[in-house]
C-alpha cells in the first residue's frame, strides 16, 4: 500500500487539491493531475503577469479566477 504520493498541493490550474479519504478517488484524481500536468505548460498569467504552469486552453492563474468568482473588480 501507500505507493501513491500525496494528493495535496498548490496548482496554478486549479488551486490546492484535496485528499481525498477513497482510494478510487485518489487513484482518478492523480491521474487527472498527471493529464493536467502533460497538457501544461510554463506561461505568464494574462492578469497578473506572473510566471505559471498552465493547461494550454487556460491564459489565467488559479488566484486571479478565484478573484474573478468572487467578483473582484480589476
Ligand atoms: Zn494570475
Amino acid at each position: 500500500m501507500n505507493k501513491i504520493p500525496y494528493l495535496g498541493y498548490d496548482d496554478d490550474n486549479y488551486g490546492q487539491w484535496d485528499e481525498p479519504e477513497d482510494e478510487e478517488d485518489r487513484i482518478e484524481k492523480l491521474k487527472f493531475r498527471e493529464q493536467v500536468q502533460k497538457d501544461s505548460e510554463y506561461k505568464t498569467c494574462v492578469l497578473c503577469d506572473r510566471e505559471v504552469f498552465l493547461r494550454r486552453s487556460y491564459d489565467k492563474c488559479n488566484s486571479c479566477m478565484e478573484k474573478l468568482e468572487r467578483g473582484m473588480e480589476w
